[in-house]
């Protein structure tokens, strides 16, 4: 605390973001990065940027980038806006189409980084609360709305909504703009891009930080409506110019170009998915179904808190969110199959006995 404060600054709650803990032999399952290193492509194209050229700004309009990711997606280069990261494209477009006179809904269990972009905007805001399943039901959303948020897959219970119940959700709300963050879309859920063409009020987010093993190149996108992305590059332009630096949008172009090596490394993860799923059921788990790249259970007797610092004393970290709703279970990151066995392992010293 500081009485050099701005109001602003005394109101925040920030996000906490998973920790980066320094342990020696870490088994870390605690902020969804991916288990395998990046393209090798991208690599070399990320280091083939550190040159001379880094005196020089790089393209504020990241065209060659945006290029690529409207090829890849079928739309045009106008439908695309890409930011440092997912958070900083979600942050431009709280700023830039989310704040209503009416409130803005998202589900009482999701990505919890939306009531700190809340306050930090002063945008009002009304949680809609999952159904017993942890789902998203649509139909709860029929009430008053500024505007719509919701992860699909849905933050950190990993449950889907089909494309056509999106659908839905869009021809409910013509009115209202509706953001739909698809962090974890590659693991196993239909993408809403094909819905763009149809519906001048949605916008797809999506990432480079979990499917494409780049969490520390800060890449971040989304796709909409010509109107929509000049909404948020307005704003981009209202606060940094440059939001991607020259290494970021080689990594990201050769990585969007190395489609082989994409596939492969999402099909590991969805085949490791179920092996974890069946291990963790095995000994008294209940895991929602998850089409992302982590598990969210619950064992039947053990508290998540309880079982998260246990499992910490073994040098394996999975994330625990004590919110009401939340507090029984864990959210636990789909690593290597070493990193499985090493979490089941310590999973059974902790309860006491093998699989069952
Ligand atoms: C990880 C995550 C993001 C942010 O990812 P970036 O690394 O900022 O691209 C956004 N939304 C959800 C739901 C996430 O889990």
């Amino acid at each position: 605390m500081s009485r050099f404060w701005s109001d602003l600054t005394h109101q925040l709650k920030p996000y906490t973001p998973g920790e980066q803990p320094r342990m020696a032999d870490l088994v870390k399952l605690n902020t969804n990065e991916s288990p395998t290193g990046p393209s090798p492509k991208a690599m070399a194209a990320i280091a083939a940027e550190a040159a001379d050229t880094l005196r020089l700004y790089p393209d504020p309009e990241a065209r060659a980038l945006r290029e690529t990711l409207a090829r890849y997606h079928g739309v045009a280069p106008e439908q695309v806006f890409v930011g440092n990261g997912s958070d900083e494209v979600l942050a431009h477009a709280f700023a830039a189409l989310l704040k209503h006179e009416a409130p803005l809904l998202f589900p009482d269990i999701t990505y919890s980084f939306y009531p700190v972009y809340c306050r930090l905007f002063g945008v009002a805001y009304e949680t809609v609360p999952l159904d017993g399943a942890m789902a998203v039901r649509i139909e709860d959303y029929r009430r008053p709305a500024g505007a719509i948020i919701l992860p699909n897959p849905n933050a950190p219970t990993g449950v889907a909504l089909s494309r056509a119940q999106i659908r839905q959700l869009l021809d409910e709300h013509p009115e209202a703009p509706v953001v739909i963050d698809e962090a974890y879309v590659d693991f196993g859920a239909q993408t809403a891009i094909p819905l763009v063409a149809e519906h001048p009020n949605l916008l797809v987010v999506q990432t480079m930080s979990k499917s494409r093993a780049l969490a520390g190149l800060r890449v971040g996108y989304a796709i909409g409506d010509a109107a929509l992305i000049e909404g948020l590059t307005r704003v981009k332009d209202s606060f940094n110019s440059y939001p991607l630096g020259r290494p970021a949008q080689a990594g990201a172009i050769a990585s969007i170009e190395d489609e082989a090596f994409f596939q492969a490394s999402r099909e590991a993860v969805i085949a490791e998915r179920g092996r974890l799923t069946a291990g963790l059921e095995a000994r008294g788990f209940t895991a929602s179904p998850s089409s992302a790249n982590f598990v969210f259970a619950r064992h039947g007797s053990r508290g998540g808190a309880d079982l998260a610092a246990a499992l910490r004393e073994r040098a394996v970290i999975v994330r625990h969110f004590a919110a009401p709703r939340t507090a029984d279970h864990l959210r636990i990151t789909v690593g290597t199959p070493a990193q499985t066995d090493r979490l089941l392992e310590a999973l059974d010293e902790v309860l006491g006995g093998g699989p069952g």
